[in-house]
This record gives structure tokens, sequence and C-alpha cells, in this order.
């Protein structure tokens, strides 16, 4: 393997090794890598390399990280452009693939109109990517119908952040902070296995006295961790925040002064928590009165606190009003605006923040800029060079947008996602997808979505080509490349740059990622996600730079509102929101709830790391977890096949028998595809704010698996 030419910088101990990123999770651990070797495609010869010096893991990585480079194999990636001819995917050249997909989209835009052509993102995309990709959208193909898979993941949180902040940045301080703050509320992240290395602050956070209150419907690994762990019915963690609000209230632990000062709303918020009186909270969410009153006193009792959420709290078809209640708790006790408090969102896609901020959203430009805004189009459009009224206008949703193919939108390019794994009511978007008219898919290895396609090009990765991302805390940081990629390989710059030409646009679309990121600034600068000051060298010198940061003498903004909030006015703005139940409940025919989420080997979809010997030997396959005394009412035993049944369709895993669960609950990951796919199972419906659909809480049915269930499924238990 060839080192990059902008390879750069000194790792822990070595002058060869270059400073980079993982390609995984919002954490963005530094890492170094060491290339030696002969040629492209041989990961034996990629070494990874402690960089002690980046801040946020201090140069821990999980195996996740630790294993990435077994993805740049040859053996295991995509090498080469695939056209779809006579029903089978052959390998073509780039200049064939290109000229097909430019052909399918100018077919269908000129037999159905602009809006018939969509895009779907992704939240592990780069900033420049995912920049480029919402231009490219806007003005090369003029449509609308643009979104991507992080509304899947953090978007009631950023609704939430806007409603109460007029900002949304995940977490509005450093994760350094967590560590010395007094109590930390952590709702439905199980960080421990998400983003080993984070769990470092928890830790320092009790052994400097402080607190830590977990709050999820099972006791994972972090949850064990903590001084209180509360465990609500799934869909419940709205009431619970309403009712520990209560107890601040009745209790006298309100900070009145904060709250005149530098809050409005407070009035309503109060009235709809005394509306959930502890009692009425216990049954709806099944935490007992004596846990919630101690939360209270952990976390009121302290000089500073925080409230951390997760996918948890937010996949909820009224994640955003969940999120908005567990603000309220903050402000309410004085803690948020000032050191060492706050509220924050734990982020979970590599770059699921900048992936936010720069136009890959149906809704929004760069800089956090908004699409309906006039000024805002002005701004954009001039740095783009073209007419702000010839930029369309705000399109669909993710879910929206997928449940459309083949009908409102028939011809879809998909950019580092892998919806028929990752997306809900999952067969059914398969069954979309196959009715497109031309569907074509941006990976770095032949995804279950990609094996859908059209055409399919194959992307270079995380340690190929140089770009940014910006992590979880809303600190740019900088992945350098340190290898070339196989030859038949390109860059997603190439290919936007290659089709824009060939349907006509010449200019704006460079191949450099970092001449995009000085458009990038451009176009972000006087936004709220302004990056006009933050340079690649800058990056490179200060290990990341904190957004806003409108030119390059300001320091950047490691922590926000502590002057002020991000409102007209200043002030932070309670909700005033009430629970309400599940889109679905469990009912007769479907008595038992199904949450998903991860586990610490794998992945999202999992389309990288089920790639990946080491983390799928630690976890192969899906399964169905599941309370000992549900096991023995249903009869099956550890390692069983279950099948798992919802109105939206069947699931087959085997059983996984564990005290971690709430006996009315079972819990599903959801990295896998095929008979295990969690996502055949999970519900649509959406929040009406951040159109998140409710992966987190459903109702499904489990049994023992049939005969059939058994041929789907190929496999008589856990492998
Ligand atoms: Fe990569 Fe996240 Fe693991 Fe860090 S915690 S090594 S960023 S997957």
């Amino acid at each position: 393997m060839k080192h990059a030419a902008e390879a750069a910088g000194p790792a822990t101990g070595t002058a060869a090794a270059t400073e980079t990123h993982c390609p995984y999770c919002a954490l963005q651990c530094g890492m170094a890598l060491r290339v030696s070797g002969p040629g492209a495609g041989d990961a034996a010869g990629v070494e990874v390399v402690e960089r002690a010096s980046f801040p946020v893991n201090r140069g821990a990585l999980c195996g996740k990280g630790r294993t990435a480079p077994e993805v740049l194999r040859t053996g295991v990636r995509l090498t080469a452009p695939l056209v779809r001819t006579d029903g089978v995917l052959r390998e073509a050249e780039w200049s064939e693939a290109l000229d097909r997909v430019a052909r399918g989209f100018a077919t269908v835009q000129s037999t159905y109109g602009r809006d018939a052509a969509g895009i779907f993102g992704g939240g592990g995309l780069t900033n420049e990517k995912a920049y480029l990709l919402g231009k490219f959208a806007r003005v090369v193909l003029g449509t609308s119908n643009i979104d991507y898979n992080g509304r899947f993941c953090m978007s009631s949180a950023a609704a939430a952040h806007r409603k109460a902040f007029g900002v949304d940045r995940g977490l509005p301080f450093p994760l350094e902070d967590v560590a010395r703050t007094g109590c930390a509320i952590v709702v439905g992240s199980n960080l421990a296995d998400t983003m080993p290395p984070a769990l470092r602050y928890l830790t320092e956070l009790k052994e400097n006295g402080g607190s830590l209150v977990v709050v999820d419907p099972r006791r994972t690994r972090t949850a064990e961790q903590a001084t209180l762990h509360l465990q609500p019915l799934p869909g419940t963690d709205l009431a619970l925040a309403l009712g520990l609000l209560h107890l601040v209230i009745a209790d006298g632990h309100v900070d009145e002064d904060f709250v005149a000062e530098r809050t409005t709303g407070f009035a309503a918020a109060r009235a709809a928590a005394m509306a959930h009186w502890p009692e009425r909270v216990e049954r709806i969410t099944g935490v007992p009165v004596p846990e919630m009153r101690r939360a209270v006193e952990l976390f009121a009792g302290a000089a500073t606190g925080m409230v951390l959420t997760a996918r948890g709290p937010e996949q909820q078809s009224k994640g955003t009003d969940t999120v908005g209640a567990w603000i309220n708790l903050c402000l309410a006790t004085g803690k948020a605006g000032r050191p060492l408090s706050g509220y924050g969102c734990l982020t979970g896609q590599g770059n699921g923040q900048g992936g936010r901020e720069h136009g890959q959203k149906a809704d929004q430009l760069p800089g956090y800029r908004s699409i309906t805004d006039p000024a805002d189009r002005a701004h954009v459009a001039a740095v783009w060079g073209v007419d702000p009224d010839s930029l369309p206008g705000p399109g669909r949703s993710a879910y929206e947008l997928l449940d459309v193919l083949g009908s409102e939108v028939r011809a879809l390019l998909v950019m580092g996602s892998n919806p028929v794994v990752s997306a809900p009511r999952a067969a059914h978007v398969t069954d979309r997808l196959r009715s497109l008219d031309f569907l074509v898919v941006s990976d770095v290895v032949l995804s279950e979505t990609a094996e859908l396609a059209d055409v399919v090009l194959p992307s270079a990765q995380w340690a190929e080509e140089t770009g940014t991302t910006t992590n979880l805390e809303g600190r740019v940081i900088l992945r350098q490349a340190a290898l070339t990629p196989p030859r038949g390989v390109r860059s997603d710059l190439f290919t936007l740059h290659e089709l824009a030409s060939r349907m006509g646009v010449t200019f704006g679309f460079p191949t450099d990622a970092e001449t995009v990121f000085d458009e990038l600034r451009a176009a972000s600068s006087g936004g709220q996600a302004d990056y006009a000051g933050i340079t690649y060298d800058r990056i490179r010198r200060e290990d990341g730079v904190f957004w806003p940061c409108p030119d390059e003498a300001h320091p950047g903004t490691p922590r926000l509102f502590l002057d002020r909030f991000a409102t007209p006015d200043g002030r932070a703005r309670f909700v005033d929101v009430s629970h309400r139940p599940a889109a679905e409940e469990p009912d007769a025919d479907y008595p038992l709830y199904l949450t998903t989420g991860r586990v610490l080997a794998q992945y999202q979809s999992g389309a990288q790391t089920r790639r990946v010997a080491e983390l799928n030997a630690a976890e192969p396959g899906p399964f169905v977890e599941l309370h000992p005394q549900l096991a023995d009412r249903l009869g099956v035993a550890d390692g069983e096949l279950l099948a798992v049944t919802s109105r939206r369709g069947r699931a087959v895993a085997p059983a996984k028998v564990s005290t971690a669960i709430r006996r009315d609950t079972v819990f599903m990951p959801f990295h896998w595809g095929g008979a295990g796919r969690a996502n055949s199972l999970t519900n649509p419906a959406l929040d009406p704010t951040s159109k998140m659909p409710e992966f987190k809480v459903c109702a499904v049915r489990v049994e023992r698996a049939g005969a059939a269930d058994l041929a789907a499924n190929g496999t008589g238990g856990r492998s």
C-alpha cells in the first residue's frame, strides 16, 4: 500500500503513522495508521497505532475501531463498479457505470419531473460529502427529495434542542465536563457497548464523588455502573420525566432565579408536570415512587447536573416531546447554560452531527440554514452561483421518502446507507426499493441495499480519503488519508463531480476535499453551524475546533449557552408536554413490548462490522433477549429458535434468556438482515415534528419457531 500524498503527523512513538479517526460512531476516536506492505487491498499492512494525544478517547479504542482496517481488504469490499445486465450485477468500467446513472436519472426526470429523483444520504458521510450531496440534489437534480438515515438517529433530540435552546448541537459542552458534573442522568443510552471509551467519563464522574442515574428498560452494562437504575416500560420516558419534574416542584427544588432570568414558559410546563403525580407516573412507567424520589434527590441535590439522552427516548413517535420533558427538568433545576451543567444528546453515527448541519436533510441548507427562509436561500445560492429561485423547497423526511419509492419517486441514489436493514418496516421498504425504475448505491461493500441496485459504485473508505467529521461534542475533526484506495475505487466526491458533469453542470463540484470544505465554510458563514473560521490546518494544530467559529481569529466554542441561549430573546424555552402512549401498545394479539438496539461488536446495519471475523465471532447473529419468567411461560429455553411477530412482519432468532430485561419486554439488536431482521417488526409511526420513526417500541407476539421459520432461518439455534 502506498502512503497517500497528504499523509502527515507523527503518532505516538512513530514518525511514519498518519493521524486520523475511527470510521464508526460519533465519538470519532482518534487513532493513527502506520502503513507498510506491498499494495492496496493488503489490510495486513495497515497497523492501528495508539494516538494518546487526542483528548476524547486518549488512545482507547473499542474492538470495532481496532479492527476497522479489516474492511479495507479487497476480498471484503467492492473494487469495481457493478452494473445490472439481464438481471445480474456484473463488473463494469467507471465510465459505463456513470453514463448509466446519468441516463437513468435523466430518463426518470424527463418522464416524471424533477422530484421523481431522490437521494438518500448517510450520517457516516464526511462533511464534505454531505455538503456536496445536498448541493448535487438542489443544483444538478433540482429535486426537493433528499434526506438521510440520520433522520433515524437523533432528529428528535435535534428538534427538541432547537425548540428549547434555539440551536441544535448534540453536546453543548466537551465530554470532559461529564466527568466533573455532580449528577448525570443518562436516558436510553448503553454507551458501555455503543461507544466504550466514553464510559470512562461516567466512571470518573463517580470517582469524583458524583452520581449516575441510568434510565433504561434493560439492565445494560451502562446501567450496571449506575448509582441508581430506573427501568421504565418502553415508551414511557416522557411520563417519567414529568413525574420527576413534579417532585422537583413539590419538594421545592425549582431554581426560581434561573427560571425567572433565563427561561420562558415555565407556568405551562409546571401545570403539565403537576398533572403527573408520582403514583400516576408509577402506574404508567412501572418505576416505583421511592426510586423516582431518589433520582430527584441525587439530581436536584447536586450543585451541577446533566441529562444525556440517546436513542431510547428519541426513537419514539413522541421523541421530540420526550426530550423536551427532560430538558424541562434541567431548566427547572437551573442545570443548563452554566458550567458543568446542561442537556446533551449522545449522537450515534460517525458524522451524525456534521451530517445534519450541511444540507442533506430535507429542510436544510448548509450551516443549519433553512431551505424556506429567503435570506438563507439567497446566501447559499450566491455561494453556489445560482438563482435562489432555482433552489427547490423542502422535501420528504427519510421514511416518507422511502415510502413513496416506485410511485412519486422513481429513481434513487443511496450514498452510505443500508435501509434494507436499518429502516423501520423494512420488508415494505425493501419492496419499495425493488419497485424503483432505477436504483444506484454508492458504498464500500455490497450491502443488502446495494444487492438490489441497478448500478453499484465502490467508494473509497475512511483511511483512503481526507475529510472532516463533527463528533458528538460539536468538535470538527480531520480524517487524513493514510493510503490510496484499490484501483477501481473512487471517492464519492469524484462520483458527484462526474455525475454533475454528465448532467450538464461543469462547475462547482470539485474532487479535492479541502476545496469543498473551503466552500462549505463560506456557505455556512453567518449560519448557526458556522464553520467559517475552521481550516484543515487549525484542526491539525488544535485537535479539532468546536463550532460556531465565525472567523480564523475566533477560538471556537467548546461550551454553548453560558451567557445566553440561542433563541431570539436569549432565554431557554420550557415545552408544554404531556404523556401519551406509544403509537402501538400491547394487546391480546400482540401482548409484549419489543425494543431494539445495538450490541458491542456490531455497528449500525452491520454492513462493515459483519465482515470482520473477530467481531462476528464475538457477536455472530441476532437474538431475542427475554426474561427467564417469560421464557418459562412460553416454554422456551436459551438458544431455542423464536418467532417474533408484529403487525408488520416476522423475525426469527434464537432466545437469549436474561434477567437484564423486563418481564413484559423483549429486545432484539438490529444489525442483521435476513430472517432475523429486527426492523421487519418495527413501527414506522412518525414523530410529528422530527419525523423520527418509533424504532424503540412496538407490540409483538413471541412463540417457538415453526418448521417454515426454521427453514427460512437456516439454523436450529444460536451459533
Ligand atoms: Fe470507533 Fe466509536 Fe469504538 Fe471509538 S467508540 S473506536 S469511534 S466505534
